[in-house]
């Protein structure tokens, strides 16, 4: 399969490649929909490793990550879980939001983000060291995390960290053109609406526009809905549920639309 598209923000692809030579633990920071998962995804293709994907919620347990035994018609077999198989093969592990995820399951981590890389099995007894090629990819988005849940020091201190935001206006635009199929002009004016909304961060909202909303919005025009209409139903509408920002964000709408 070919690579996918991905427009660098700055020398985060030339990072990552030292990082993974140099074997060791990278950590994405940034808010959510500015591409870090397709980052990964481009990583993953030009290094020529498999990707194991996990999204990490509360519910996550250290089992969901290591593997469990689970039990067959001839008895009870061990079942190796996603990040088990990647420090086997060889792979790359992302764990997208790791501060969701239990601190039980941080703590596994840990032997596996320093020098010694190795992933400890409790249940089989044994204690994997990961081979050449490994690496973990963590990401998490600083913005709605609060104090508490952020990630422990230790934790941190043992990760290249890789800073995110959303891509610039050009290289925007660009990404919205190629992810929607729409023509430049309108990429421009959903861009524009984007940056406005963007700026109105903890004034009103809790979340801003996010590129992937951009390209949700521009995939609804590409397909024929109205811009006012894709806009709202694609842009204003996941953002808030208050009926008075809603109606000051559709006006915003208005201005471009
Ligand atoms: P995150 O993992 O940060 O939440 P994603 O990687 O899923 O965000 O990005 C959301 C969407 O935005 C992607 O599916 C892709 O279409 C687009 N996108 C964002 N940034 C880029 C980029 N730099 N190059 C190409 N596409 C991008």
């Amino acid at each position: 399969m070919s690579e996918p598209y991905y427009q660098p923000q700055a020398d985060e692809i030339e990072l990552f490649q030292s990082a993974h030579r140099q074997q060791l633990p990278i950590l994405i920071k940034g808010p959510t929909g500015c591409g870090k998962t397709r980052f990964v995804e481009t990583m993953a293709r030009k290094l020529e490793r498999p990707l194991y994907t996990v999204a990490c919620h509360d519910d996550l347990t250290a089992a969901d990550l290591v593997g469990r035994h689970l039990i067959g018609s001839t008895g009870t077999y061990w079942q190796d879980g996603p990040l088990t198989r990647a420090v086997r093969e060889g792979a790359i592990c992302y764990l997208d939001e790791v501060v969701e995820a239990r601190k039980d399951t941080t703590v596994i981590l840990h032997p596996l983000a320093d020098d010694r890389r190795t992933l400890p099995l409790e249940r089989t007894g044994e204690e994997l060291k990961a081979a050449p090629g490994f690496t973990l990819v963590v990401s998490y988005n600083p913005g709605y995390q609060n104090l508490l849940k952020g990630l422990k020091p230790s934790t941190r201190q043992r990760f290249v960290c890789l800073n995110f935001g959303y891509p610039q206006r050009e290289h925007e635009i660009e990404i919205v053109c190629r992810e929607a199929g729409v023509a430049s002009n309108i990429a421009a004016r959903l861009v524009e609406l984007g940056h406005e909304l963007r700026r109105l961060e903890q004034h009103d909202l809790e979340e801003v526009a996010s590129t992937r909303l951009l390209i949700h919005a521009g995939r609804m025009i590409n397909s024929g809905v109205a811009p006012m209409r894709a806009c709202r139903s694609c842009i204003i509408e996941p953002l808030t549920d208050d009926a008075d920002v809603l109606q000051a964000l559709m006006a915003l709408v208005d201005l471009h639309f």
